[in-house]
């Protein structure tokens, strides 16, 4: 870790501030050492990333994922402008806003948006719970503007009000109290700044239905084996393309991942619609009132097709621009 993330952190524990202990310096990167607080609440250093879990508990099977699929989606491996895109249809505001702002990438995965946001200009403080942060550390950590940090979004030991930008993509519907991780969200963003959140949509029923089946068995199956069953994404991904009967194989008798666009991402996501432990889904209705209960002002329903995708402003609006 950096030095300076200390600015950011607070003990989970108590709320005190956070020393550095014992640490062990590779150039300016602190390798090793404690995180500790002034009641001895101590949070080890590993591998350059402070780690405040003793384990990847639920999110076990995203810690394979990245692990496996840890150079599939990032640009700097693809050379595409898919994630570009993809984030940008997230936001309400353009890319170039980005210049300058201090983001928080809550559940980071191998750190795919943290790498759009540093591209654009933004800091970022990536955060996950299970191993692949050390996929996003491995993937990212050359860059300037970058913070790590293995945690719980219900245990954040993040210090309130300091992001002009908090995202959740994709991790709340992954949660054992989806609606409760969201609520962690809004007092860590400065006001003016926004908060945008991306869970599993509930309108297609008979998706639903048959990938809740498959999923019966399929999150009690060792995750080896289902990594290597995801790769029906490929000769599916083929089929999907039959008129009429390709998008009723693909979409509800045997549901797979045919959007991304490459055969290792495909795969990488059909892992992920089988292996989690929780996967939760939602209505628009749920989600605008999540942010609407919290206080946000301005909430939008982004990203049309894919998910349910909302962002809204912290009041009072124009403390920070956006344009
Ligand atoms: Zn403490």
């Amino acid at each position: 870790m950096k030095r300076e993330l200390l600015e950011f952190l607070t003990c989970p524990n108590c709320d005190s501030d956070l020393e550095l202990r014992g640490e062990q310096l590779e150039l300016d990167d602190v390798a090793a050492g404690e995180l500790v607080c002034e009641n001895d609440h101590a949070f080890p250093i590993v591998r350059s990333v402070p780690r405040f879990v003793p384990g990847d508990s639920y999110a076990d099977a995203f810690g394979l994922e990245w692990t496996a699929f840890r150079t599939a989606h990032l640009k700097q491996f693809t050379g595409l402008d898919y994630l570009d895109r993809q984030f940008q249809d997230c936001l309400d505001f353009d890319l170039s806003a980005l210049a300058g702002k201090t983001v928080l990438d809550a559940g980071c995965g191998l750190g795919r948006f943290s790498e759009v946001v540093l591209n654009h200009g933004g800091k970022v403080v990536a955060v996950d719970l299970s191993r692949a942060i050390d996929a996003a550390h491995e993937n990212l950590r050359e860059r300037e503007g970058i913070h790590f940090l293995q945690a719980d979004i219900f245990r954040l030991p993040l210090k309130p009000e300091q992001f002009d930008l908090v995202y959740c993509w994709g991790v709340l519907h992954h949660t054992p109290d989806p609606p409760g991780a969201f609520n962690q969200l809004p007092q860590l963003v400065k006001p003016g700044g926004k908060l945008m959140a991306f869970v599993y949509a509930n309108y297609n029923k008979a998706y639903l239905a048959t990938t809740e089946f498959y999923r019966r068995l399929t999150t009690r199956l060792p995750q080896r084996l289902l990594l290597k069953l995801s790769y029906l994404a490929i000769p599916l991904y083929y089929v999907g393309k039959i008129p009429v009967a390709g998008p009723f194989i693909t979409r509800i008798l045997l549901p797979v991942s045919v959007n991304p666009p490459t055969h290792r991402w495909r795969v990488g996501n059909t892992f992920d619609l089988y292996s989690p432990e929780y996967a939760f889904t939602y209505d628009h209705v749920d989600v605008h009132k999540w942010f609407e209960e919290a206080g946000f002002e301005q909430i939008r329903p982004v990203a049309p097709g894919g998910g349910i995708v909302y962002i809204g402003t912290k009041p009072p609006s124009g403390e920070i621009s956006w344009d």
